[in-house]
């Protein structure tokens, strides 16, 4: 049974950390296929559409994704290429709880990264799925959204 993880909000230092390259050979123990699996769980539990390692206080370089109907496990991702072509949209992060903000993402990029299996794996994605990968990998590298917006704005409940 997977389990729900506590997630890290800013300005937890957890967050900005660059993280370290997942061990190849540790991909397929059951600890890390544990993690992932809650990985998953909490970032659907919480209705997320990404979550990276960093966010449950875990400074390695794995993402939770699901979005545009896929299930994604990316390990060690790498953008290998980007579009000249950027856009603007609406973003918001389970780490900054309540606050929304426009922020411009390259519209395609060209993705290698292990799967859960530790297989190599090549991805060309372009406008949300490749806005929410390029969100997460800046988790990776200690950066949050906030660092990038423009109009933020604070929803109050
Ligand atoms: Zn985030």
């Amino acid at each position: 049974m997977s389990k729900i993880l506590p997630i890290i909000t800013h300005p937890n230092p957890i967050l900005r950390k660059k993280s370290e390259d997942v061990n190849l050979e540790e991909i397929k123990s059951p600890e890390f296929q544990e993690l992932l699996l809650d990985m998953e769980t909490t970032m659907l539990k919480e209705d997320g559409v990404g979550l990276a390692a960093p966010q449950i206080g875990k400074n390695i370089r794995a993402i939770s994704i699901y979005a545009e109907g896929k299930k994604l496990f990316l390990i060690n991702p790498v953008i290998t290429k980007k579009s000249w072509k950027k856009s603007w949209d609406e973003e918001g992060c389970l780490s900054v709880p309540n606050i929304f903000g426009q922020v411009e993402r390259y519209k395609k990029i060209n993705l290698i990264y292990f799967n859960e299996k530790g297989e190599k794996q090549k991805l060309i994605t372009s406008n949300f799925l490749a806005r929410v990968i390029q969100h997460e990998i800046d988790h990776l590298d200690g950066i949050l959204f906030i660092d990038k917006a423009k109009n933020l704005k604070k929803l109050n409940y």
